[in-house]
Protein backbone atom coordinates (compact mmCIF):
# COMPACT_ATOMS: atom_id res chain seq x y z
CA UNK A 1 0.00 0.00 0.00
CA UNK A 2 1.00 3.36 -0.83
CA UNK A 3 1.17 5.94 2.25
CA UNK A 4 2.11 9.01 1.08
CA UNK A 5 -0.78 10.95 -0.54
CA UNK A 6 -2.32 11.73 -3.97
CA UNK A 7 -3.46 15.07 -4.72
CA UNK A 8 -5.17 15.80 -8.53
CA UNK A 9 -6.65 18.94 -9.25
CA UNK A 10 -9.21 18.72 -11.94
CA UNK A 11 -9.76 20.50 -15.09
CA UNK A 12 -10.95 20.79 -18.90
CA UNK A 13 -8.68 17.53 -19.17
CA UNK A 14 -9.74 15.58 -16.42
CA UNK A 15 -13.40 16.31 -15.30
CA UNK A 16 -15.13 13.82 -17.50
CA UNK A 17 -17.08 11.13 -15.57
CA UNK A 18 -14.63 8.44 -17.13
CA UNK A 19 -11.10 10.36 -16.19
CA UNK A 20 -12.45 10.74 -12.89
CA UNK A 21 -13.30 7.49 -12.13
CA UNK A 22 -9.84 6.02 -14.25
CA UNK A 23 -7.77 9.05 -12.12
CA UNK A 24 -9.56 7.45 -9.09
CA UNK A 25 -7.73 3.73 -10.03
CA UNK A 26 -4.65 5.00 -10.91
CA UNK A 27 -4.26 5.66 -6.79
CA UNK A 28 -6.24 9.37 -6.39
CA UNK A 29 -6.66 10.03 -3.45
CA UNK A 30 -7.88 13.66 -2.85
CA UNK A 31 -9.19 15.65 -5.76
CA UNK A 32 -8.88 19.31 -5.79
CA UNK A 33 -11.50 21.32 -7.77
CA UNK A 34 -10.36 24.91 -8.46
CA UNK A 35 -13.05 28.31 -7.91
CA UNK A 36 -11.23 29.95 -9.53
CA UNK A 37 -12.91 29.28 -12.96
CA UNK A 38 -16.51 29.53 -14.26
CA UNK A 39 -19.09 31.06 -12.37
CA UNK A 40 -20.30 29.64 -9.09
CA UNK A 41 -23.41 27.50 -10.01
CA UNK A 42 -21.42 25.58 -12.07
CA UNK A 43 -18.81 24.87 -10.00
CA UNK A 44 -21.29 23.49 -7.65
CA UNK A 45 -22.42 21.34 -10.41
CA UNK A 46 -18.96 20.20 -10.49
CA UNK A 47 -18.88 19.32 -7.20
CA UNK A 48 -22.08 17.09 -6.84
CA UNK A 49 -20.87 14.87 -10.08
CA UNK A 50 -17.45 14.19 -8.78
CA UNK A 51 -18.56 14.04 -5.17
CA UNK A 52 -21.17 10.86 -6.49
CA UNK A 53 -18.71 9.62 -8.87
CA UNK A 54 -16.09 9.06 -6.22
CA UNK A 55 -17.35 8.20 -2.70
CA UNK A 56 -14.78 7.30 -0.58
CA UNK A 57 -12.25 10.01 -1.74
CA UNK A 58 -11.78 13.76 -0.47
CA UNK A 59 -12.78 16.38 -2.29
CA UNK A 60 -10.53 19.81 -2.12
CA UNK A 61 -12.52 23.03 -2.46
CA UNK A 62 -10.00 25.65 -3.78
CA UNK A 63 -10.86 29.14 -3.16
CA UNK A 64 -8.65 31.62 -5.26
CA UNK A 65 -8.14 34.35 -2.78
CA UNK A 66 -6.80 38.11 -4.73
CA UNK A 67 -5.55 36.43 -7.24
CA UNK A 68 -5.48 38.42 -10.73
CA UNK A 69 -5.69 36.58 -13.48
CA UNK A 70 -4.77 37.88 -16.87
CA UNK A 71 -7.19 37.83 -19.65
CA UNK A 72 -7.06 34.40 -22.21
CA UNK A 73 -3.90 34.20 -24.44
CA UNK A 74 -5.72 31.29 -25.62
CA UNK A 75 -5.07 27.95 -26.15
CA UNK A 76 -1.40 28.03 -27.90
CA UNK A 77 1.74 29.63 -26.75
CA UNK A 78 2.13 33.10 -26.55
CA UNK A 79 5.90 34.05 -27.10
CA UNK A 80 7.18 37.08 -25.02
CA UNK A 81 10.43 38.42 -25.80
CA UNK A 82 13.00 39.88 -23.70
CA UNK A 83 12.93 43.60 -24.21
CA UNK A 84 9.49 43.92 -25.84
CA UNK A 85 7.30 46.53 -24.17
CA UNK A 86 4.20 45.69 -23.74
CA UNK A 87 0.55 47.55 -23.16
CA UNK A 88 -1.22 46.59 -19.39
CA UNK A 89 -4.99 47.27 -19.60
CA UNK A 90 -7.35 46.13 -17.73
CA UNK A 91 -10.44 44.30 -18.86
CA UNK A 92 -13.16 41.45 -18.49
CA UNK A 93 -12.97 38.60 -21.37
CA UNK A 94 -10.77 39.99 -23.62
CA UNK A 95 -8.07 38.51 -25.66
CA UNK A 96 -4.12 38.96 -24.43
CA UNK A 97 -1.68 39.15 -27.39
CA UNK A 98 1.65 39.69 -26.71
CA UNK A 99 1.44 43.57 -27.48
CA UNK A 100 -1.21 43.70 -25.22
CA UNK A 101 -2.20 42.46 -21.45
CA UNK A 102 -5.40 42.61 -19.98
CA UNK A 103 -6.12 42.28 -16.13
CA UNK A 104 -9.30 41.30 -14.88
CA UNK A 105 -9.32 42.73 -12.16
CA UNK A 106 -10.77 46.76 -10.91
CA UNK A 107 -8.50 49.64 -9.48
CA UNK A 108 -5.17 47.79 -9.69
CA UNK A 109 -3.17 49.39 -12.14
CA UNK A 110 -3.55 52.79 -11.14
CA UNK A 111 -1.46 51.55 -7.86
CA UNK A 112 1.52 50.03 -10.01
CA UNK A 113 4.51 52.73 -10.09
CA UNK A 114 7.20 52.67 -11.99
CA UNK A 115 9.81 49.90 -11.63
CA UNK A 116 7.46 47.11 -10.01
CA UNK A 117 7.71 43.94 -11.54
CA UNK A 118 4.87 41.22 -12.46
CA UNK A 119 5.40 37.94 -12.65
CA UNK A 120 3.16 35.87 -14.79
CA UNK A 121 2.31 32.56 -13.99
CA UNK A 122 4.11 30.34 -12.94
CA UNK A 123 7.32 30.03 -15.68
CA UNK A 124 9.34 32.67 -14.72
CA UNK A 125 8.10 35.15 -17.48
CA UNK A 126 8.22 38.84 -15.77
CA UNK A 127 7.58 42.30 -16.74
CA UNK A 128 9.01 45.63 -15.32
CA UNK A 129 7.00 48.64 -15.52
CA UNK A 130 8.19 51.65 -17.12
CA UNK A 131 4.94 53.84 -17.05
CA UNK A 132 2.59 53.79 -15.13
CA UNK A 133 -1.58 54.35 -15.54
CA UNK A 134 -4.78 53.11 -17.27
CA UNK A 135 -2.62 52.41 -19.60
CA UNK A 136 0.56 51.23 -18.44
CA UNK A 137 3.47 50.29 -19.69
CA UNK A 138 5.85 47.51 -19.69
CA UNK A 139 9.11 46.36 -20.65
CA UNK A 140 9.55 42.02 -20.45
CA UNK A 141 12.56 41.51 -18.61
CA UNK A 142 12.19 37.70 -18.04
CA UNK A 143 10.62 36.15 -21.70
CA UNK A 144 8.95 32.86 -22.15
CA UNK A 145 5.85 31.08 -23.51
CA UNK A 146 2.74 31.57 -21.58
CA UNK A 147 -0.89 30.30 -22.34
CA UNK A 148 -4.47 30.10 -20.79
CA UNK A 149 -5.42 32.73 -18.03
CA UNK A 150 -2.40 32.80 -15.84
CA UNK A 151 -2.30 34.22 -12.67
CA UNK A 152 -0.30 37.60 -12.63
CA UNK A 153 1.36 38.83 -9.14
CA UNK A 154 2.35 42.06 -8.36
CA UNK A 155 4.10 43.77 -5.40
CA UNK A 156 2.59 42.25 -1.99
CA UNK A 157 1.51 46.20 -0.73
CA UNK A 158 -0.84 46.40 -3.31
CA UNK A 159 -2.91 43.04 -2.56
CA UNK A 160 -3.72 44.19 1.12
CA UNK A 161 -6.94 42.75 0.93
CA UNK A 162 -8.21 41.32 3.89
CA UNK A 163 -10.02 37.24 3.44
CA UNK A 164 -12.17 36.24 2.67
CA UNK A 165 -12.44 38.37 -0.56
CA UNK A 166 -16.01 39.45 -1.45
CA UNK A 167 -15.30 36.77 -4.51
CA UNK A 168 -14.64 34.42 -1.59
CA UNK A 169 -17.41 34.61 0.09
CA UNK A 170 -19.74 34.37 -2.35
CA UNK A 171 -18.39 30.97 -3.11
CA UNK A 172 -18.09 30.39 0.60
CA UNK A 173 -22.13 31.27 1.10
CA UNK A 174 -22.65 29.24 -2.04
CA UNK A 175 -20.44 25.89 -0.15
CA UNK A 176 -22.28 25.81 3.02
CA UNK A 177 -24.11 22.17 2.39
CA UNK A 178 -22.13 20.89 -0.54
CA UNK A 179 -20.57 17.86 0.07
CA UNK A 180 -16.73 18.19 0.43
CA UNK A 181 -14.01 17.81 2.85
CA UNK A 182 -11.53 20.68 2.57
CA UNK A 183 -11.19 23.63 1.61
CA UNK A 184 -8.44 25.24 0.86
CA UNK A 185 -7.73 28.56 1.33
CA UNK A 186 -5.18 31.14 -0.90
CA UNK A 187 -2.82 33.85 0.23
CA UNK A 188 -3.46 33.34 3.61
CA UNK A 189 -1.15 35.70 5.46
CA UNK A 190 -2.59 35.37 9.46
CA UNK A 191 -4.26 33.27 11.73
CA UNK A 192 -6.92 36.10 11.40
CA UNK A 193 -7.24 35.14 7.75
CA UNK A 194 -7.93 31.84 8.75
CA UNK A 195 -10.50 32.38 11.16
CA UNK A 196 -12.13 35.08 8.97
CA UNK A 197 -12.72 32.49 6.18
CA UNK A 198 -13.58 29.66 8.64
CA UNK A 199 -16.24 32.24 9.88
CA UNK A 200 -17.77 32.47 6.78
CA UNK A 201 -17.85 29.18 5.76
CA UNK A 202 -19.03 27.86 9.20
CA UNK A 203 -19.31 24.40 9.32
CA UNK A 204 -17.30 22.29 11.54
CA UNK A 205 -17.41 19.13 9.26
CA UNK A 206 -14.53 20.77 6.68
CA UNK A 207 -11.36 20.87 7.25
CA UNK A 208 -9.37 24.26 6.71
CA UNK A 209 -6.68 23.88 4.59
CA UNK A 210 -3.68 27.37 4.63
CA UNK A 211 -2.23 27.81 1.16
CA UNK A 212 1.35 29.08 2.41
CA UNK A 213 2.26 31.33 -0.75
CA UNK A 214 2.92 34.50 0.40
CA UNK A 215 6.32 36.28 2.55
CA UNK A 216 3.45 37.06 5.37
CA UNK A 217 2.02 33.20 5.34
CA UNK A 218 5.77 32.22 6.27
CA UNK A 219 6.36 35.13 8.71
CA UNK A 220 3.62 33.77 10.46
CA UNK A 221 4.00 29.97 9.69
CA UNK A 222 3.31 28.97 13.75
CA UNK A 223 -0.17 31.34 14.27
CA UNK A 224 -1.50 29.96 10.91
CA UNK A 225 -0.99 26.47 11.52
CA UNK A 226 -2.62 26.14 14.81
CA UNK A 227 -5.99 27.97 13.67
CA UNK A 228 -5.66 25.57 10.44
CA UNK A 229 -6.45 21.75 9.76
CA UNK A 230 -4.05 21.13 6.79
CA UNK A 231 -2.02 23.35 5.30
CA UNK A 232 -0.36 23.06 1.27
CA UNK A 233 3.40 24.31 0.50
CA UNK A 234 2.04 26.48 -2.30
CA UNK A 235 5.06 26.41 -4.40
CA UNK A 236 3.77 28.30 -7.67
CA UNK A 237 3.18 31.36 -6.04
CA UNK A 238 5.54 31.18 -3.27
CA UNK A 239 8.04 30.87 -6.36
CA UNK A 240 7.62 34.60 -7.28
CA UNK A 241 7.02 36.12 -4.04
CA UNK A 242 9.77 35.32 -1.91
CA UNK A 243 13.70 34.29 -3.59
CA UNK A 244 13.20 31.00 -5.73
CA UNK A 245 16.00 29.71 -4.24
CA UNK A 246 14.48 29.34 -1.15
CA UNK A 247 11.57 27.07 -2.20
CA UNK A 248 13.24 24.11 -1.18
CA UNK A 249 14.06 25.45 1.96
CA UNK A 250 11.02 26.60 2.78
CA UNK A 251 9.37 23.29 1.70
CA UNK A 252 11.62 22.09 4.49
CA UNK A 253 10.44 24.56 7.08
CA UNK A 254 7.11 24.07 6.25
CA UNK A 255 6.58 20.27 6.02
CA UNK A 256 8.12 20.12 9.96
CA UNK A 257 6.04 22.22 10.98
CA UNK A 258 2.84 20.84 9.52
CA UNK A 259 4.51 17.29 11.12
CA UNK A 260 4.99 19.10 14.39
CA UNK A 261 1.50 20.37 14.62
CA UNK A 262 -0.13 16.57 13.46
CA UNK A 263 -1.82 18.85 10.21
CA UNK A 264 -1.76 17.18 6.97
CA UNK A 265 0.94 18.48 4.83
CA UNK A 266 0.58 19.00 1.32
CA UNK A 267 3.33 19.78 -1.56
CA UNK A 268 2.43 21.14 -4.63
CA UNK A 269 2.99 23.02 -7.56
CA UNK A 270 5.41 21.57 -10.86
CA UNK A 271 5.88 18.39 -9.67
CA UNK A 272 5.82 16.45 -12.67
CA UNK A 273 5.28 19.77 -14.76
CA UNK A 274 7.17 18.49 -18.59
CA UNK A 275 4.24 15.37 -18.05
CA UNK A 276 1.40 18.59 -19.05
CA UNK A 277 2.96 17.96 -22.36
CA UNK A 278 5.81 15.07 -22.26
CA UNK A 279 5.01 11.19 -21.54
CA UNK A 280 8.09 10.93 -19.20
CA UNK A 281 9.21 13.31 -16.69
CA UNK A 282 12.24 15.09 -15.95
CA UNK A 283 14.72 13.31 -13.63
CA UNK A 284 14.90 16.44 -11.68
CA UNK A 285 10.95 16.08 -11.42
CA UNK A 286 11.43 12.49 -10.70
CA UNK A 287 13.61 13.24 -7.60
CA UNK A 288 12.17 16.27 -6.42
CA UNK A 289 8.21 13.85 -5.92
CA UNK A 290 10.85 11.38 -4.44
CA UNK A 291 12.82 14.21 -1.62
CA UNK A 292 9.11 15.19 -1.26
CA UNK A 293 8.30 12.23 0.45
CA UNK A 294 11.60 11.87 2.25
CA UNK A 295 10.80 15.37 3.35
CA UNK A 296 7.56 13.93 4.73
CA UNK A 297 4.81 15.08 3.33
CA UNK A 298 1.20 14.03 3.88
CA UNK A 299 0.91 14.17 -0.10
CA UNK A 300 2.05 15.14 -3.33
CA UNK A 301 0.01 17.20 -5.38
CA UNK A 302 -0.52 17.83 -9.22
CA UNK A 303 -2.05 20.89 -10.72
CA UNK A 304 -1.86 21.93 -14.46
CA UNK A 305 -0.36 18.04 -15.04
CA UNK A 306 -4.21 16.77 -14.42
CA UNK A 307 -6.08 19.64 -15.59
CA UNK A 308 -4.73 20.26 -18.32
CA UNK A 309 -2.38 17.87 -19.50
CA UNK A 310 -2.29 15.77 -22.23
CA UNK A 311 -2.21 12.46 -19.93
CA UNK A 312 -3.92 13.23 -16.50
CA UNK A 313 -4.07 9.42 -15.57
CA UNK A 314 -0.51 8.30 -17.08
CA UNK A 315 1.04 11.44 -14.80
CA UNK A 316 -1.12 9.53 -11.72
CA UNK A 317 0.36 6.31 -12.48
CA UNK A 318 3.70 7.96 -13.23
CA UNK A 319 3.60 9.69 -9.21
CA UNK A 320 2.45 6.48 -7.86
CA UNK A 321 5.66 4.30 -8.77
CA UNK A 322 7.48 7.73 -7.86
CA UNK A 323 6.30 7.75 -4.27
CA UNK A 324 5.99 4.11 -3.71
CA UNK A 325 10.23 3.56 -4.87
CA UNK A 326 10.95 6.66 -2.33
CA UNK A 327 8.82 4.86 0.57
CA UNK A 328 10.98 1.70 -0.28
CA UNK A 329 13.72 4.32 1.26
CA UNK A 330 12.26 5.93 3.81
CA UNK A 331 13.87 5.94 7.11
CA UNK A 332 10.90 5.27 9.54
CA UNK A 333 12.38 4.52 12.92
CA UNK A 334 14.64 7.54 12.52
CA UNK A 335 11.64 9.57 11.98
CA UNK A 336 9.59 8.50 14.75
CA UNK A 337 12.45 8.86 16.69
CA UNK A 338 13.46 12.30 16.02
CA UNK A 339 9.97 13.08 16.24
CA UNK A 340 9.51 12.10 20.07
CA UNK A 341 11.41 15.69 20.72
CA UNK A 342 10.14 17.84 18.23
CA UNK A 343 6.68 17.15 18.81
CA UNK A 344 6.16 19.09 21.69
CA UNK A 345 4.40 22.00 20.58
CA UNK A 346 5.29 24.92 23.13
CA UNK A 347 2.28 26.53 22.95
CA UNK A 348 0.02 23.64 22.53
CA UNK A 349 -3.24 23.38 24.92
CA UNK A 350 -3.31 20.77 27.81
CA UNK A 351 -5.21 18.50 25.29
CA UNK A 352 -2.62 18.71 22.50
CA UNK A 353 0.53 18.20 25.24
CA UNK A 354 -1.31 14.76 26.33
CA UNK A 355 -1.92 13.86 22.86
CA UNK A 356 1.05 14.35 22.02
CA UNK A 357 2.48 11.82 25.06
CA UNK A 358 0.28 9.49 24.16
CA UNK A 359 0.47 9.00 20.60
CA UNK A 360 4.65 9.29 21.66
CA UNK A 361 3.77 6.56 23.85
CA UNK A 362 1.89 4.01 21.53
CA UNK A 363 4.80 5.02 18.37
CA UNK A 364 7.45 3.44 20.97
CA UNK A 365 4.98 0.60 21.89
CA UNK A 366 4.77 -0.75 18.66
CA UNK A 367 8.56 -0.15 17.09
CA UNK A 368 9.50 -2.20 20.45
CA UNK A 369 6.94 -4.65 20.61
CA UNK A 370 7.19 -5.02 16.70
CA UNK A 371 3.53 -4.68 16.38
CA UNK A 372 1.67 -5.58 13.08
CA UNK A 373 -0.80 -2.49 13.22
CA UNK A 374 -1.63 0.38 15.02
CA UNK A 375 -5.50 1.34 15.37
CA UNK A 376 -7.05 4.66 16.20
CA UNK A 377 -10.43 5.07 17.69
CA UNK A 378 -11.09 8.20 16.20
CA UNK A 379 -14.33 10.26 16.21
CA UNK A 380 -12.79 13.49 14.66
CA UNK A 381 -10.16 11.73 12.76
CA UNK A 382 -7.36 13.67 15.53
CA UNK A 383 -6.46 10.55 16.84
CA UNK A 384 -5.14 9.16 13.39
CA UNK A 385 -3.72 12.39 12.72
CA UNK A 386 -1.44 12.36 15.47
CA UNK A 387 -0.14 9.38 15.38
CA UNK A 388 0.11 9.50 11.74
CA UNK A 389 3.10 12.13 12.11
CA UNK A 390 5.16 9.07 13.86
CA UNK A 391 5.40 7.77 10.23
CA UNK A 392 4.93 4.18 11.66
CA UNK A 393 5.98 1.37 9.26
CA UNK A 394 3.24 -0.87 10.29
CA UNK A 395 -0.63 0.02 9.27
CA UNK A 396 -2.49 2.57 10.80
CA UNK A 397 -6.36 1.69 11.08
CA UNK A 398 -8.66 4.23 12.12
CA UNK A 399 -11.28 2.84 13.35
CA UNK A 400 -14.18 5.86 13.10
CA UNK A 401 -18.08 5.94 12.61
CA UNK A 402 -18.39 8.87 10.93
CA UNK A 403 -17.85 8.39 6.64
CA UNK A 404 -17.08 12.27 6.42
CA UNK A 405 -14.01 11.64 9.01
CA UNK A 406 -12.33 8.36 7.00
CA UNK A 407 -12.90 11.00 3.61
CA UNK A 408 -11.07 13.66 5.46
CA UNK A 409 -8.35 11.06 6.76
CA UNK A 410 -7.21 10.66 2.87
CA UNK A 411 -5.42 13.48 2.94
CA UNK A 412 -3.62 11.48 6.10
CA UNK A 413 -0.09 10.13 5.78
CA UNK A 414 -0.68 6.22 6.03
CA UNK A 415 -4.02 6.06 7.60
CA UNK A 416 -6.42 2.57 6.62
CA UNK A 417 -10.23 2.95 7.77
CA UNK A 418 -12.46 0.94 9.13
CA UNK A 419 -15.86 2.22 10.31
CA UNK A 420 -17.84 0.89 13.18
CA UNK A 421 -21.11 1.43 14.54
CA UNK A 422 -21.30 4.34 17.36
CA UNK A 423 -20.07 3.04 20.42
CA UNK A 424 -18.01 5.19 23.38
CA UNK A 425 -16.84 1.21 25.42
CA UNK A 426 -13.34 0.81 24.76
CA UNK A 427 -13.54 -2.80 25.27
CA UNK A 428 -16.05 -3.13 22.38
CA UNK A 429 -14.08 -1.54 20.32
CA UNK A 430 -10.92 -2.85 20.79
CA UNK A 431 -12.42 -6.57 19.99
CA UNK A 432 -13.91 -5.05 17.03
CA UNK A 433 -10.64 -3.61 15.64
CA UNK A 434 -8.69 -6.85 16.53
CA UNK A 435 -11.37 -8.98 14.80
CA UNK A 436 -11.62 -6.23 12.03
CA UNK A 437 -7.69 -7.06 11.24
CA UNK A 438 -7.81 -10.45 11.55
CA UNK A 439 -10.52 -10.48 8.74
CA UNK A 440 -8.18 -8.56 6.69
CA UNK A 441 -5.37 -10.37 7.32
CA UNK A 442 -3.36 -7.42 9.00
CA UNK A 443 -3.20 -9.72 12.58
CA UNK A 444 -3.09 -13.25 13.49
CA UNK A 445 -3.41 -14.94 16.52
CA UNK A 446 0.25 -13.95 18.75
CA UNK A 447 0.23 -10.52 17.16
CA UNK A 448 0.78 -7.75 19.04
CA UNK A 449 -1.65 -4.46 17.78
CA UNK A 450 -1.70 -0.93 19.32
CA UNK A 451 -4.45 0.53 20.22
CA UNK A 452 -5.54 4.14 21.05
CA UNK A 453 -8.18 5.46 21.89
CA UNK A 454 -9.61 9.06 23.21
CA UNK A 455 -12.37 11.13 24.80
CA UNK A 456 -14.06 14.57 24.75
CA UNK A 457 -13.92 16.65 27.30
CA UNK A 458 -15.59 19.59 27.14
CA UNK A 459 -15.65 19.36 23.50
CA UNK A 460 -11.97 18.94 23.01
CA UNK A 461 -11.16 15.56 21.71
CA UNK A 462 -8.06 14.32 23.60
CA UNK A 463 -6.21 11.12 22.58
CA UNK A 464 -6.06 9.88 26.59
CA UNK A 465 -5.73 5.80 26.56
CA UNK A 466 -3.07 3.73 24.95
CA UNK A 467 -3.42 -0.64 25.02
CA UNK A 468 -1.36 -3.40 23.73
CA UNK A 469 -3.47 -6.34 22.84
CA UNK A 470 -2.08 -9.61 22.09
CA UNK A 471 -4.40 -10.96 19.34
CA UNK A 472 -6.07 -14.12 20.34
P1 LIG B 1 -2.64 27.53 -7.09
O1 LIG B 1 -1.93 27.20 -5.71
O2 LIG B 1 -2.35 26.40 -8.04
O3 LIG B 1 -4.07 27.64 -6.73
O4 LIG B 1 -2.01 28.83 -7.48
C1 LIG B 1 -0.77 26.42 -5.61
C2 LIG B 1 0.50 27.22 -5.73
O5 LIG B 1 0.48 28.45 -5.75
O6 LIG B 1 1.54 26.55 -5.75
MN1 LIG C 1 -1.23 29.70 -5.59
Amino acid sequence: MRRTRIVATLGPASESDEVVLELAKAGVDVFRLSMAHGDIPSGIERLSRVRALVPDLAIMVDIPGPKIRAGSFGSLPVTLAVGDEVEVVEGFGETSTSAKIYVEREDILAQLKPGDRIHIGDGGTSLLVIKSGATTIAKVTSGGAVMGKPGLSLPSSILNDRLPTDDDRARLEALRTEPFEILAVSFVRSAFDMVSVRTVLSRDDVMMMAKIETGEGVANLDEIISVSDAIMVARGDLGVRMPIEEVPHLQKLIVRHGIRYARPVVVATQMLESMTHAQVPTRAEVTDVANAVLDGASAVMLSGETAIGDDPVGTVITMDRIVRRAEESFDYAKWGSSLGVQQIVGTGTQSTRITAAITGAAWRAAMEENAVAIVACTRSGMTARAISRFRPPMPIIAVTPSESTARQLRSSWGVQEVFVSPSTDIDVLCDFAVAEMKKAGIAQSGDAVVIMAGSSSGGTAITDTVRMVIVP
